[in-house]
Parts: C-alpha cells; structure tokens; sequence
C-alpha cells in the first residue's frame, strides 16, 4: 500500500514517526499503547524499529484496524480520530 497517497488526514501517525524507550529498554509506540514491540538490551533500535511487531502495528493503523494494542479506552488520539 502506497502510505504516502493513501494516508487519510485523520489517521494516527505516532508509531511512522516516534517510539518511547522505557529505563528497562523496552521500545513502545506510545504512552497509550501497552505492547512492547522490542528491547535495547535484546535488539538495536533499528531493528526494532524496522521490525516485525511495530510493522504489525503500523499495518493495523493503515487498514483502520487500530488492533495492535490501540484502545479507544485509554487512548485519546484514537478516541478524536474515531468520533
Ligand atoms: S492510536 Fe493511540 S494507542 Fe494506537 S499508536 Fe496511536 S496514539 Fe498509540
């Protein structure tokens, strides 16, 4: 899928451009999004950042799923995007 083009307005775009690293290495998308989706202490970033699990997610945002771990409940971003 062509993300450029196809990349509606009012979509999430945190995990395209960020990630939140913890004390303990654990790397998130975001302080709303409870699954780690790797570890500096396992992984360099780039790897984790290219890799499978924030690929997951950056796929389930594309599609509109927000299934990777985004929760409408606790997630205020998703909450504005979907009213
Ligand atoms: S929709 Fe919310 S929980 Fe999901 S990545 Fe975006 S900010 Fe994080």
């Amino acid at each position: 899928m062509d993300i450029q083009t196809n990349y509606p307005k009012k979509r999430c775009w945190i995990p395209f451009k960020q990630a939140i690293i913890e004390r303990d290495g654990s790397v998130r998308a975001c302080c709303y999004n409870p699954l780690v989706l790797g570890n500096l202490n396992q992984q360099d970033f780039e790897a984790i950042w290219y890799g499978r699990h924030f690929n997951n997610l950056r796929d389930s945002i594309v599609r509109e799923e927000y299934s990777y771990g985004c929760d409408r409940l606790n997630c205020p971003v998703l909450k504005e995007i979907q009213s």
